[in-house]
């Protein structure tokens, strides 16, 4: 999609600092970290969210899941981390494009705000 900001990070018309990427999927870090690692993990293809998938996009939302799994790996998480998708108004999502978000590097606090 032209006008989104996801789509044009993956078509190389806007920077990011990317840290893992194959055929289906492009994880960068996030511009605005709120932990000390925050990667966005993003299909190429565009989807709204998480709501936009169907049935037919599992094979690509276990992708995803992997590939969140490679970052977490790749920037040492021993620890653990947080894996978040925000769908929609209520769950906090600003930008249409589907990404999960890789949090890590510090204790996560629960419940989320
Ligand atoms: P969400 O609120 O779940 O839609 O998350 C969108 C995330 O995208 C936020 O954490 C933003 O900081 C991040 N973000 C927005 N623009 C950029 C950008 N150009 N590069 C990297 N991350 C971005």
């Amino acid at each position: 999609m032209a006008d989104c900001l996801f789509c044009r990070i993956v078509a190389g018309e806007l920077p990011a600092r990317k840290v893992y990427e194959d055929e289906e999927v492009l994880a960068f870090r996030d511009i605005q970290p709120v932990a000390p690692v925050h990667v966005l993990v993003v299909p190429k293809r565009h989807l709204d969210g998480l709501a936009a998938a169907g049935a037919e996009d599992a094979p690509l939302l276990g992708r995803l899941l992997d590939a969140a799994r490679r970052v977490a790996e790749a920037e040492g998480l021993a620890e653990g981390y947080r894996v978040v998708v925000n769908q929609g108004r209520h769950g906090g999502q600003s930008v249409g494009h589907l990404h999960l978000h890789v949090l890590g590097g510090r204790a996560m606090q629960w419940p989320p705000g």
